[in-house]
């Protein structure tokens, strides 16, 4: 497919954002007019069913072996130049081929929203013509007014009500009107109204608004960020992808570097070599909001150059910049996860900052990992790829060491600024008091003291506690009851300050029950603890300290994350206490004291990279410490001192944990070993869901069965997942692991066909996710 223009055409083969059903392609005439402008990769408009949908041009032909003389026509061409340049055509492919999506699926993931519109249906009065009454004082209005005349149509009050309504407001979307009157039949009511000849429903395309403001953020002065000198190691990582961004030649680099040791600088001066070359950068990072630094550095240097993709753009900004990339007005495009779709031209460099963050693993939809593909896009459009971390996932660190990416390391901080010291604390020798305090609990004596001491010297601490809410949980202190969602099989989090038990995966609330719901008894205590607690307990054992956190809750509204991270940055805060969101890329120079309150949570987690995300946590925490003249320090407190990505952590020894845990992987098959598919089932009768998880494992291993010569793939399940509920609905997985991905997508679409033919196209009650390199298998 996507074949390229050559003479005059009168088929032109459309993908629409919308799935559907198996129906990939769909063909359309193209009448007299468009026919000089149509080629792969233009938007048009066409007809399917009784809606209008945006579609992209896949290709175009003279001849069409249905020979359809009912071809629908195409409505509209909506682009001057195709939007999708040949580059993007193959990244859409590939893409939705390896994630095993439709192209419509990867189509609505692709393009955002504004740039994909459909028609909705529009009810409007219809006009005076009919009237005869003259003294009628609506029809200045040209509108019939049949609701203060008799009535002599006999309406319905539904009918009358939805007129009414109608009249009132002169257009409206039939949505609009499910949602104001969801007790009315409106689809009959409109029928009716439409027969009397008193309302018209159209189908229209609404035309998106312009952004006030031409987007950009505010640009610092260019000239006010005196470039650096690059150090020894940077220059040889700099030489290296330059070289790489001169010649055009796709290269993957593997960056590592230790935190503190100037990796962003290495992106920067890249990124100048490929803009003076008339080339474009791709940079991603992991989350916008968190990672304010590079994005200001980039600023610094290339002024109004510089596009930022983030997700709290609204619809008309991202649809903005989106075509201001397009257009080729943008020479860095900075973003999250989604931006590796962004339409950029000539591209020279493409940058992934932190590379291991699972954030760029897109968890919801088409499941792509925009890391991966920035691997992809790099080859499509020969250019140098550079992927950078402290602590590189070890998909990454393997293709290193087998010599297909190109390892780079930067193992010196900057200005030899030594790496913090990091003093790990045994729980379990705790020698503890009868009746410990709360703050007893929660902190070790040398925590406590190492926390007074460096805000006594005028110094800030940073507090990794990776769990929100006030408790982890209530828990009966009779029977052992703990209290869980009624809809999900997780127990609900303590959020003492909201005076709120709430659920983390599905947002259910409810205040705290009196007394516990299986034995009546009036002893229920909260188990664990969250950030919030600590923040109380901090503020107990640091009374004068000025502390701030940061969590999902406390930045839920808009602004805040940038209020309370400015407020740490200019040393408001002596303390901060947070999730995982503080161990990002900040880079305060005062911050001396790292506190890791318990190590142990992710640890614990049923997730084979358990180790590996512990180890990045505490590496990546702790490299937060002493990144200016005072040397930093960190203590971490966990119950297993001896875990191998404790240790490793410790002394700040990537490879050492890398080389540990890659030899696991290797004997468990896992990845980077091994591929694997995660197909999960859900639905809301757990009965249904567990026998077509069945019936698709046993399809699996009948397949494998009969295929002989087929590399070999392991079937792991069904089983249900490790939180088996999930706002109401049952889940259950099916794990596929093979020694290449190939083998896995063909016998999963050879299952797919195989249950179509069993069980009729996809049961609406049941869904099937289908998740290539699965990250959260919870
Ligand atoms: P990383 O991304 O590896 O954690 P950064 O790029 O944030 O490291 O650099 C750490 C600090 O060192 C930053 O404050 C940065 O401005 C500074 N820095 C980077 N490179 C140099 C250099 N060559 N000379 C002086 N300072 C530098
Ligand atoms: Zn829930
Ligand atoms: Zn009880």
């Amino acid at each position: 497919m996507f074949e390229s223009k050559t003479s005059s055409f009168t088929f032109a083969f459309v993908v629409v954002t919308a799935p559907i059903s198996h129906h990939e392609e769909l063909t359309y005439a193209i009448p007299e007019a468009f026919q000089a402008r149509l080629s792969p990769g233009i938007r048009v408009l066409v007809p399917v069913g009784r809606r209008k949908m945006t579609g992209i041009v896949t290709r175009v032909s003279t001849s069409h072996d249905l020979t359809d003389k009912n071809l629908k026509d195409i409505l509209d061409v909506l682009d001057e130049v195709p939007i999708f340049s040949k580059e993007m055509m193959e990244l859409w492919q590939w893409t939705a081929n390896y994630y095993m999506a439709t192209l419509g699926e990867m189509l609505s993931t692709m393009l955002p929203s504004g740039l994909r519109s459909e028609s909705i249906r529009v009810v409007t009065p219809v006009k005076q013509a009919t009237v005869k009454d003259s003294s009628d004082t609506s029809a200045v209005h040209g509108m019939h007014r049949p609701t203060v005349e008799p009535n002599p149509l006999q309406l319905s009050i539904g009918e009358k009500t939805v007129l009414d309504f109608v009249l009132a407001r002169k257009r409206v979307a039939t949505k609009t009107l499910g949602r104001r009157f969801p007790s009315l039949p409106i689809g009959k009511i409109l029928h009716g109204l439409q027969a009397h000849n008193l309302l018209t429903v159209r189908e229209h395309i609404p035309q998106p608004r312009q952004p006030k403001a031409a987007s950009a953020a505010p640009a610092k002065a260019a000239a006010s960020a005196p470039p650096f000198r690059l150090s020894a190691e940077q220059t040889a990582a700099y030489r290296q992808i330059t070289a790489g961004v001169e010649a055009g030649t796709f290269r993957v680099f593997l960056l590592h570097g230790v935190t503190g040791s100037g990796k962003t600088e290495v992106y920067i001066h890249a990124a100048q070599t490929a803009v003076r070359s008339g080339k474009r950068v791709l940079m991603l990072v992991p989350e916008i909001g968190l990672t304010h630094q590079l994005v200001e550095r980039a600023q610094q240097r290339f002024g109004s150059q510089v596009a930022v993709m983030h997700s709290s753009m609204r619809p008309s900004q991202r649809r903005a910049e989106w075509q201001r990339i397009a257009r080729g007005e943008a020479r860095v495009i900075i973003g999250a996860r989604s931006a590796i779709f962004a339409p950029v031209s000539r591209l020279g460099l493409i940058v992934v900052d932190e590379e291991h963050d699972s954030a760029y693993k897109q968890e919801e939809g088409v499941r792509y990992n925009a890391r991966d593909l920035a691997v992809v896009r790099g080859r499509i459009s020969s250019c140098p790829v550079v992927l950078g971390s402290a602590t590189p996932s070890l998909e990454s660190y393997l293709h290193s060491r087998s010599g297909r990416y190109v390892l780079l390391s930067l193992a010196q901080r900057i200005a030899s600024r030594p790496l913090p010291e990091v003093q790990v604390v045994d729980l379990r020798l705790q020698g503890r008091p009868a009746q410990p305090s709360r703050v007893d609990r929660i902190f070790s004596p040398a925590l406590q003291h190492g926390l007074v001491e460096n805000h006594q010297a005028g110094h800030q601490s940073l507090v990794f506690m990776n769990r929100r809410g006030y408790a982890n949980y209530l828990q009966c202190q009779q029977c052992g009851e703990a209290l869980l969602c009624p809809q999900c099989s997780v127990t609900l989090t303590w959020h003492r300050t909201n005076h709120a038990l709430r659920c983390h995966y599905c947002g259910f609330s409810k205040p705290p029950p009196e007394r516990c719901p299986s034995c009546s008894s009036a002893s229920l205590k909260d188990s664990g603890v969250g950030t919030q607690q600590v923040e109380e307990a901090l503020g107990q054992l640091m009374p004068g300290a000025r502390i701030g956190r940061l969590d999902r809750d406390t930045i839920r509204r808009r602004g805040a994350l940038e209020r309370i991270l400015d407020a740490w940055r200019a040393g408001e805060l002596d303390v901060l206490i947070g999730t995982q969101m503080i161990a990002k890329g900040h880079d305060v120079p005062r911050v001396t004291l790292v506190g890791v309150v318990l190590a142990d949570i992710s640890l614990n987690l049923p997730d084979f990279r358990a180790a590996e995300r512990t180890f990045q946590l505490l590496a990546q925490v702790a490299g937060r410490a002493g990144r200016g003249d005072e040397p930093g320090r960190v203590i971490i407190q966990t119950y297993s001192p001896d875990h191998y990505s404790i240790r490793a952590a410790l002394q700040h020894d990537f490879s050492r944990f890398a080389d540990q845990e890659l030899d696991y992987r290797r004997q468990l098959d896992y990845p980077p070993f091994a591929r694997a598919v995660n197909i999960r089932f859900e639905g809301a009768d757990s009965e249904e869901v567990v026998a077509y998880a069945e019936r698709f494992a046993e399809s699996c291993q009948a397949l494998i069965q009969t295929q002989d010569q087929a590399p070999e793939v392991l079937v792991l399940g069904p089983a249900p997942a490790p939180i088996e509920k999930i706002k109401g609905r049952v889940r259950w997985q099916l794990l596929l692991k093979g020694e290449q991905a190939r083998a896995l997508h063909g016998l999963i679409r050879q299952v797919r066909h195989a249950l179509i033919q069993e069980f009729g196209p996809t049961k609406p009650r049941l869904r099937t996710i289908v998740d290539v390199d699965p990250y959260s298998m919870l």
